[in-house]
């Protein structure tokens, strides 16, 4: 495969940006060799600088569950770009957003639009700090929530791939505020709720972790912090700027039948285009300003061009039949990838929820930070550069979701797993 036009481009960039790119795990660094860059991108594929072709099981990180470029959100961005690229004053697309997203999550009576899902994430603690009068939030080892100050102790995703789960830069006296918790473990909750629930504001929690791979809250799990928190008065902040929208049309709390007091989104509601929300009950988002005291803002805050892309790909999301579609996909991808690693003699399981999975290099059911970070990472490596030289793209990095989207056909899954067949070989060697 010729890469070289790639590697020019990121020996002009090495020296010009941190790492060579604008979002660390983007850098390779971790399952070793260099990125390829994009040249465009369609339906399931990525299409790099040098003409390669590659099945795309990223999805930009997650917004693209429709597909790469797909016609109806393609058609919505320039049609609404040719009105003005941003306005300052509201847009009447703001309001639609709002009306969709309270319609799909009934959980969500108010909505703020924002422009990351950092920032969604940061507003979120923020109100249930505001709201609650207490200083300590709680966050699940291994969960991402970005990279704002209080939430990268502890943290999944590039934290946890390039071993920084604590970054220099967090001033300790905000770090000490943060208390963490082994995800899927009850009685470690009950405890931190039993000595310290009158200080904590709130609880935030991937709903399903797809930062430290793909992690699935044991049966009950959720319903458990939802009642500690409704009993120590916390607020319950679901992030589900991974999977809102992908794993149901309601997200995580429609699948496990939870309700949060607030939940963060991000990625497919954007479609592509930068944007985050945040949102929840009425009483909490009434505090918010100007409706408020607790301040947040945003110069880009919907934006017509993001809120155009979000609706186009919401409006896909909703079709009848579009998860259960994904869902099959995802068993298919789910199943072959096991039968071809158990064909290699390579141990490896796999968990999945309607379009994202993770792989894990291990014969263990892995439910557990501790289980997803003891799987075998070099085997993960060579599998990678084994299916990247053959045209598959899989996160480069061990501890990150794999996402499927509505155009990975049958034929694509299948020609996954032929390279599946073949990487698997290489990593038992
Ligand atoms: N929360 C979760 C669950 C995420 O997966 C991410 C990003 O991957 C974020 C928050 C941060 O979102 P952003 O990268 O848009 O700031």
């Amino acid at each position: 495969m010729n890469t070289s036009t790639s590697h020019d481009l990121f020996t002009r960039a090495l020296p010009l940006m941190p790492g060579g790119v604008n979002s660390p795990v983007r850098a390779f660094a971790s399952v070793g060799g260099e990125p390829f860059f994009a040249q465009r991108a369609e339906g399931a594929y990525l299409y790099d600088v040098d003409g390669n072709r590659y099945i795309d099981y990223i999805g930009s990180w997650g917004p693209m569950i429709a597909g790469h470029a797909h016609p109806k959100v393609i058609e919505a961005v320039m049609t609404t770009a040719r009105d003005g690229l941003s306005f300052g004053v509201p847009n009447a697309l703001e309001v639609t957003m709002a009306e969709t997203l309270t319609r799909m999550v009934p959980s969500l009576e108010m909505v703020r639009m924002v422009n990351s899902g950092t920032e969604a994430t940061l507003s979120a603690i923020r109100v249930a700090r505001g709201a609650t009068g207490r200083s300590r939030i709680v966050k699940l080892e291994g969960c991402y929530h970005g990279h704002g100050d209080s939430f990268l102790v502890k943290a999944g995703s590039g934290a946890l791939t390039f071993g920084l789960p604590n970054s220099p830069g967090v001033p300790s006296a905000l770090a000490d505020l943060t208390l963490t918790l082994p995800y899927n473990d009850l009685d470690a909750a009950t405890a931190l709720f039993d000595a310290h629930g009158d200080e904590i504001a709130g609880l935030i929690i991937e709903p399903i972790a797809g930062n430290m791979n793909c992690i699935l809250p044991r049966e009950g799990y959720l319903q458990h912090l939802r009642a500690l928190c409704t009993k120590h008065g916390a607020v319950l902040i679901f992030d589900e700027v991974m999977t809102g929208f992908r794993v149901a049309a309601g997200g995580a709390q429609q699948l496990f039948d939870v309700v949060p007091d607030l939940t963060t989104f991000g990625k497919i509601i954007g479609g592509g285009m930068p944007v985050g929300a945040y949102g929840g009950r009425r009483e909490l988002m009434e505090q918010v300003a100007p409706a408020g005291p607790i301040y947040q803002a945003g110069t880009l805050s919907g934006n017509p061009v993001a809120m155009a892309a979000g609706l186009a790909t919401l409006e896909l999301v909703r079709q009848p039949g579009f998860h259960a579609e994904l869902e099959a996909r995802t068993h298919l991808l789910c199943d072959g990838l096991e039968q071809a690693a158990a064909d290699a003699g390579v141990a490896v399981t796999t968990n999945r929820v309607p379009a994202m999975f993770g792989l894990f290099f291990t014969d263990q059911k892995v439910d557990t930070f501790t289980q997803a970070t003891a799987c075998n990472i070099n085997q993960f490596k060579t599998f990678f550069h084994g299916l990247l030289k053959r045209g598959v793209y899989f996160a480069p990095s061990a501890f990150e979701a794999g996402f499927l989207s509505a155009a990975h056909s049958e034929e694509d899954i299948e020609a996954t797993v032929d390279a599946a067949r073949h990487a698997f070989r290489e990593a038992a060697e």
